[in-house]
């Protein structure tokens, strides 16, 4: 059983989301995906601040979802747009949440 397991929204909501850390960061609220692919984990954090966690960071699921810490990747400064001011990461200036860190930018 060590094929790549599917989830359903189900199994993922209302878990915990734990760094690998050990770090508590809130509750799975949501699931979202877009045409491209990419899903994303809705996670409503301790104090309430909704926290947008990209799939790829997520190591495993099990009573649990576990993700991996903060991205230590060095960002790419660009000379024109915003950066994340959590993580550093360029975005573009209209962009709610860093692509990066997931967080909210407001
Ligand atoms: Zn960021």
């Amino acid at each position: 059983m060590n094929d790549v397991k599917s989830f359903r929204k189900e199994d993922v909501v209302g878990k915990t989301v734990i760094e690998t850390s050990g770090t508590i960061r809130g509750e799975v609220k949501d699931v979202l995906f877009d045409l491209n692919g990419a899903i994303t984990i809705v996670v409503e954090g301790k104090d309430g601040q909704d926290w947008q966690v990209p799939i790829r960071r997520v190591t495993g699921i099990s009573d649990n979802v576990i993700v991996g810490s903060e991205p230590t990747t060095t960002a790419t400064p660009s000379g024109s747009g915003a950066s994340c001011k959590f993580c550093g990461a360029s975005m573009t200036p209209k962009e709610r949440w860093c692509p990066s860190c997931g967080r909210s930018q407001t």
